[in-house]
Order: structure tokens, then C-alpha cells, then sequence
């Protein structure tokens, strides 16, 4: 079951130039079995995923991308507004209470890598974040060869699962890195439920690599 789970459309985040029509038609050509949409800070009503969905012949489901003291995070199964909660350890009682899922979104963007490679291997897995997360994006779909090589290493270190998402704000990059999970899913119970049982890899379709982790 192959899904992008980081997407953002032109409906929710005035940062994506991509309409919701448009990215459910290209995930479905890409042969994607699902999409999870995760606009900036606001949910979508599940009505108006399920419209999407049957529209599209494909399914769509819904998280959102909440900007923390600890950078991006990715929630599902919150289905209440949680743009006011950001501070992180706060995030993860508030997620724990509803019985969702928190990914680390591309922990791994840096402006500048430390010249010894284990000084950045120690900062990166030191990190508080990755302490109260259910898993890291350790492939984001801008993410540079070289913050994926660090990533792979320090969810190996931390034995943290990875998940792939495109974090998609135009139509062509749809797709471009996913999580293929073992078992199927239907609907965002069942997502949450395979993100938390780790039963997931992390698939980079461009550059041909793909992980499991910790
Ligand atoms: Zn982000
Ligand atoms: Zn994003």
C-alpha cells in the first residue's frame, strides 16, 4: 500500500500552487493507492476528503503540518484546530489524548553541515524531537542526497522508523518519495495504526533507495 503522506494543496496552504482536483488525479496516474493531505496549521472536514476521494477513484487521506518550537511536525488523527499549540511536548499530550501519530517533518533540513561528520551525527540524533515522535520523514521530497545519507544513519542510531513524503506544493513532484506500508488501509484509524505498529518502509522513487530503520 504506497502512499504519500506530506502533500499540500492550494486550498489549505497559500504556499502550494497545486489544486486539490489536480493532485488527486495525478496521485491516482502515478498509481498511488492513497494521498494524506497536510495543509500548514488547518485540517480538512473529513467530508470534504471523502468528496476528493470518490471524485478522484482514489483515497485521500487527512493530517496537518503544525509548526513547533522543535520545527514541522506531522500529526494525524487530531480532528480538532491544534494551530495554537506549539510547543512540541504539548503536541504530543494533545495527539496521545486523541490517539494519533507525530512524524518529525524533514528533520533533517540544515542551512549548514558541520565540516566533522560525527559532530553533526551527535547533534542531530541529540535533538529533542526525536524523543517524542512516532517516526522522522527521512525522505522529504526536497531533501538533498547528503541530509539523507545523515538521516538513514541517525534513525539507525535512534532506531526510529522513517517514512517518505514528497511534501508536495506543485503537481509534478507528487509521489516523488512515499511510505509503502505492509498491510492495507482504508481510512485514518488504520493509518495511525500502522504508522504507531511500524509496520512501514520509506521509499525514495526518484533516487532508487528506500528504508526501513530502527
Ligand atoms: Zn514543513
Ligand atoms: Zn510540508
Amino acid at each position: 500500500m504506497t502512499i504519500d503522506l506530506h502533500v499540500h494543496t492550494k486550498f489549505g496552504s497559500s504556499c502550494s500552487y497545486m489544486r486539490p482536483q489536480e493532485m488527486a488525479k495525478k496521485a491516482k496516474q502515478l498509481g498511488l493507492d492513497a494521498v494524506c493531505i497536510t495543509e500548514h496549521d488547518v485540517s480538512w472536514a473529513a467530508a470534504d476528503l471523502d468528496n476528493l476521494s470518490q471524485e478522484h477513484e482514489i483515497l485521500v487521506l487527512g493530517g496537518v503540518e503544525v509548526s513547533t518550537d522543535l520545527g514541522h511536525v506531522l500529526v494525524y488523527g487530531v480532528y480538532q484546530p491544534i494551530w495554537s499549540v506549539s510547543r512540541a511536548e504539548e503536541l504530543r499530550k494533545l495527539v496521545d489524548q486523541h490517539g494519533g501519530a507525530m512524524i518529525a517533518a524533514h528533520p533533517f533540513r540544515v542551512d549548514r553541515f558541520s565540516p566533522d561528520r560525527e559532530v553533526q551525527l551527535a547533534e542531530y540524533c541529540s535533538r529533542p524531537i526525536f524523543q517524542l515522535v512516532d517516526a522522522a520523514e527521512v525522505f522529504n521530497g526536497r531533501s538533498t542526497t547528503k541530509e539523507i545519507d545523515f538521516g538513514c544513519e541517525v534513525l539507525c542510531r535512534l532506531k526510529l522508523r522513517g517514512v517518505g513524503g514528497s511534501d508536495a506544493h506543485a503537481v509534478h513532484t507528487i509521489g516523488e518519495t512515499v511510505t509503502v506500508f505492509e498491510r492495507p488501509i482504508a481510512n485514518n484509524s488504520e493509518l495511525i495504526s500502522e504508522l504507531k505498529a511500524g509496520r512501514f518502509k520509506a521509499l525514495h522513487r526518484v533516487l532508487n533507495r528506500s528504508f526501513e530503520g530502527g
